[in-house]
């Protein structure tokens, strides 16, 4: 049975990645072990210092993959704004510091949109998930989704900033939505459903065509 290691250190992507990835049908059940950061303690943090979300998933994942020995799974995500030319971006999980705050984030965005209108407050949610070994990227995906920021948080579900990011097609902040709905249209829906297609063709292959 293949291992593979789920590297986030962020507790509500740790948790969506679970339901996307894990869910009771699985193709991949028997067929994948799945392992956990919080399995494992002293590893440094990845160095995230890439300019795209591509760039920091593969740091994030060959970082880990090397301190484990083990297939490592690892997203990099983010909101872009633009108003702001595409911040928070890559520093989303640190827009307002190194505390990794969402409520402090969350203000640090709304101070930032004080006086632009609905109209101008288009935004979207990118992520990039990649698997590796170590040595080389052995699958790459990404997702998008679209929305708008609006000035008063909504709702208590999800993570980040989902109290601020509505779903104009649904009428809902993706705070408002069950985790399935999230899931079936959200950047980290579709990268990772994009994702296991990869993966179980790679697993497909390995065992000579036989699952
Ligand atoms: P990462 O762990 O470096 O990929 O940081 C991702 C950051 O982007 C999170 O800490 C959130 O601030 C934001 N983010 C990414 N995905 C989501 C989402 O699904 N909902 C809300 N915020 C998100």
């Amino acid at each position: 049975m293949r291992e593979i290691l789920i590297a986030t250190g962020n507790p509500g992507k740790a948790r969506e990645m679970r339901e996307i990835l894990i869910p009771e049908d699985s193709p991949m059940t028997g067929k994948v072990r799945w392992r956990f950061l919080e399995e494992f303690s002293g590893w440094p943090e990845a160095v995230e210092d890439g300019d795209t979300f591509e760039a920091n998933a593969c740091r994030k994942a060959m970082h880990y993959a090397r301190l484990s020995g083990l297939w490592t799974l690892a997203d990099d995500s983010g909101l872009e704004v633009d108003a702001l030319n595409g911040q928070p971006g890559v520093l989303s999980a640190r827009f307002a510091g190194e505390a990794r705050d969402d409520a402090a984030n969350n203000a640090l965005l709304l101070e930032k949109l004080v006086g632009v209108p609905p109209e101008r407050r288009a935004a979207r949610f990118r992520c990039a998930a990649v698997i590796s070994d170590g040595n080389v990227i052995l699958a790459a995906a990404g997702g998008a989704i679209e929305g708008r920021i609006i000035d008063q948080p909504r709702g208590s579900n999800g993570f980040g900033y989902d109290p601020l990011f509505l779903v104009p097609a649904l009428g809902q902040t993706s705070a408002e939505l069950s985790s399935e709905q999230k899931h079936a249209i959200s950047h980290r829906g579709q990268a990772l459903a994009r994702l296991s297609e990869q993966l179980f063709a790679i697993l497909r292959a390995e065992a000579g065509g036989g699952i």
